[in-house]
């Protein structure tokens, strides 16, 4: 009965012309949006934080072997971000020096091509963007990020930096006032510069404006000085392989 209604269903598709996998009806495969991923720089959209605010401590977890994969992740070790969120983020920077404190940034921008291995790596996928959306630091309009004292010296925190556990929530109160209060103290100065703050990281934050800006795939070593080539750079795409089809933008080799 099952076979016919289906012979059925596909003899109308046929005669108005539709392939039955049209509408994903007869298999579960998700649905392949055409995915806009840049790999090259129109305009300047990226810019190296540093050079505009030298007095931020980079510690890009994956440019090391110190994350939740035990490998390194990024070719090079350059912290990259939106030229628009870099300015609210030096304004938030400004505020929190007042206080005594200084930003460390744990991750800026992300290649689109990292996010994927990111996300395979991952056992627990509700902390990490799905690939087929993109993640905001692929916009390199978010930043992952702590506060550290006149020491250098991280503020203790609820949770390390990508625990994935419930402490690190930020609606997490089961801990001490110390904690709570550092954690809402980043949050609170964060917003107030033109920041959004997500549910389960409190080290993650949003430009407010982060989905006006495309989702990149521009490997790091493009803001190398000077830029490598030759077999550097046939090494260079093995570390960031092309998963999107080059042509169509949704195959998932170079050419589907
Ligand atoms: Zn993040």
């Amino acid at each position: 009965m099952k076979a016919k209604f289906t012979f059925l269903v596909a003899l109308v598709f046929f005669i108005v012309g539709y392939s039955p996998d049209t509408f994903g009806i007869f298999n579960n495969t998700p649905s392949l949006k055409p995915f806009p991923v840049i790999g090259q720089q129109k305009e300047p959209a990226l810019v190296k934080i540093k050079e505009l605010d030298d007095s931020f401590i980079i510690d890009l977890k994956y440019a090391t072997t110190d994350n939740f994969t035990g490998k390194k992740i990024y070719s090079q070790d350059i912290c990259l971000i939106h030229r628009n969120t870099a300015q609210k983020l030096i304004s938030a920077h400004k505020e929190f020096k007042q206080l005594g404190y200084r930003i460390k940034i744990y991750d800026a921008y992300r290649p689109y091509s990292a996010q994927r291995i990111l996300y395979d790596a991952a056992e627990n996928k509700s902390f990490l963007a799905d690939p087929e959306k993109g993640s905001n630091h692929n916009r390199g309009a978010a930043v992952d990020i702590t506060l550290v004292d006149e020491k250098g010296d991280e503020l203790p925190m609820p949770s390390m930096f990508d625990e994935f556990s419930k402490k690190s929530r930020i609606d997490y109160y089961n801990t001490t006032r110390e904690l709570i209060n550092n954690r809402e103290l980043l949050g609170r100065v964060m917003i107030k510069h033109g920041f959004k703050r997500i549910g389960n990281e409190w080290w993650h934050f949003d430009d407010t404006k982060a989905k006006q800006y495309p989702l990149l795939d521009i490997p790091f070593e493009d803001f190398m000085d000077p830029r490598p080539s030759g077999l550097l750079s046939e090494l260079q795409s093995i570390t960031y392989p092309t998963y999107l089809c080059t042509r169509c933008r949704v195959g998932r080799f170079t050419f589907c």
